[in-house]
C-alpha cells in the first residue's frame, strides 16, 4: 500500500511539473486538470487526428538524450499532419517512464515544448504511468472541409516530389548501432527531425497524394500507389542527399540508406503544369524539393537505376513486424 501511494504522488507530481509550463490558446476551452479536455473547432473545418508512439531502443537509442526524445516524440506527430496538409492544433503526451526522474522528465518536457512553442501547438492532457520507456503522442490539426491531402489521390501522369533530404537519419543509426562517432549534422537528423508543417499546408490545392517518409520512400510510396491504383517510378539517382551524406555514402549504398525510413520529409505528387508554382513554393520557404518520379499505370514501385534498369534494393524500409 505504501509503495503504491508513493507512485502515486509521483504521478501527480510530474503532472504538475508538466501542466506549470503548458500555454494554451483561445481553442481550448479546458485543457490539463480535468478528466478530459474541451476543445473548440473552427467552423468548416475538418479535424485530422493522428497518433505515433516512441518506445526505447526502437524508435530511438537509447542514448538519445532526454530533451531530443521530447522533440522527435512530437515531431514525428506533426510530421503526419503536414502529410494530411494539416494546420497543427492540439496533442495529448501518455508517457510511461521507468523512475519517476524530475531532472530527465524537465528535459523531455523541454525538447518537446520548444518544437510545440515552434509550430504552435498546444499540449492539452495526457497519461503518466510507470513503465518501459515510451511516449505515445495524439495530434490534432484542421483543415478546410474537404481539402486534406490523402494518400489516395495519386494519378498516372503526376510528377513525384520528395522535400529536403533523404538518407541522413538512416545513415546516423547505423553509426550509431556500430558505436562509430557521427557527424552532429547528421545525428540531428536523427534525434531531432524538421516536421513540413508549413510545406504540408501550403501543398493543399497544389498537390494530389502526400505521405511523409518515415519508413523509406520506396515503401511509403507503395502506400500511395497502392491506395490511388496507380504505379510509381522512382529514379534513385535522383533522390536528394545532404552533402554529409553524400561524403559518406555513394552508389548503392546511398540508395539503400535512402530508402531506410526516419526521414521524416514530404512525399507528394502533382500535376507537371505544378511545376513552377512548386518552384516558387520552394523559394519561399527555403525548403528543397525534387522531383524524383513520375506515377504510372498499373501498380507497385519499380526503382530504376541511372541506366533506367530496376534495381531491387535489399529492403524497400521499415516493417516493425517483418
Ligand atoms: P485520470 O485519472 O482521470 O485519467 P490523470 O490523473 O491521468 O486523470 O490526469 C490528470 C490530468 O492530467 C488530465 O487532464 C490529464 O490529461 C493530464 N495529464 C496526465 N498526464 C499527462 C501528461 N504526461 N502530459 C499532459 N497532461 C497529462
Ligand atoms: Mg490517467
Amino acid at each position: 500500500m505504501k509503495d503504491r501511494k508513493q507512485v502515486l504522488r509521483g504521478e501527480f507530481d510530474l503532472i504538475s511539473r508538466i501542466a506549470a509550463r503548458v500555454s494554451s490558446r483561445t481553442d481550448v476551452v479546458l485543457g490539463i486538470g480535468d478528466d478530459g479536455a474541451i476543445l473548440r473547432p473552427p467552423a468548416g473545418h475538418e479535424l485530422v487526428i493522428v497518433t505515433d508512439t516512441l518506445n526505447s531502443g526502437v524508435h530511438f537509442p537509447e542514448s538519445t538524450t532526454a530533451f531530443d526524445v521530447g522533440w522527435k516524440a512530437l515531431a514525428v506527430n506533426l510530421s503526419d499532419l503536414a502529410a494530411m496538409g494539416a494546420t497543427p492544433a492540439w496533442c495529448t503526451l501518455a508517457l510511461s517512464l521507468p523512475v519517476p526522474n524530475d531532472v530527465w522528465l524537465d528535459a523531455c518536457i523541454d525538447g518537446f515544448l520548444a518544437l510545440a512553442e515552434q509550430q504552435g501547438i498546444v499540449l492539452v492532457g495526457g497519461d503518466t504511468t510507470r513503465g518501459p520507456l515510451s511516449l505515445t503522442v495524439t495530434a490534432c490539426g484542421f483543415v478546410a472541409a474537404g481539402t486534406a491531402l490523402r494518400r489516395d489521390a495519386a494519378k498516372a501522369g503526376d510528377d513525384i516530389w520528395v522535400s529536403g533530404t533523404l538518407g541522413d537519419a538512416a545513415f546516423a543509426l547505423h553509426e550509431v548501432l556500430q558505436g562509430t562517432p557521427c557527424a552532429d549534422e547528421l545525428r540531428s537528423r536523427l534525434d531531432r527531425p524538421t516536421p513540413r508543417c508549413m510545406l504540408g499546408q501550403s501543398l493543399v490545392g497544389v498537390a494530389h497524394a502526400c505521405i511523409d517518409v518515415s519508413d523509406g520512400v520506396v515503401q511509403d510510396l507503395g502506400h500511395v500507389c497502392a491506395s490511388s491504383g496507380v504505379g510509381a517510378e522512382v529514379w534513385l539517382d535522383a533522390l536528394p542527399a545532404s552533402g554529409a551524406l553524400a561524403a559518406q555514402a555513394e552508389g548503392m549504398e546511398r540508395w539503400r540508406l535512402q530508402s531506410s525510413g526516419d526521414d521524416y520529409e514530404l512525399c507528394f505528387t502533382a500535376d507537371p503544369s505544378r511545376r513552377n508554382a512548386l518552384a516558387t513554393l520552394s523559394d519561399s520557404l527555403g525548403i528543397r524539393l525534387t522531383r524524383v518520379g513520375r506515377i504510372v499505370a498499373g501498380d507497385g514501385v519499380h526503382a530504376l537505376d541511372g541506366a533506367g534498369n530496376e534495381f531491387r534494393l535489399q529492403s524497400s524500409g521499415y516493417d516493425h513486424f517483418a
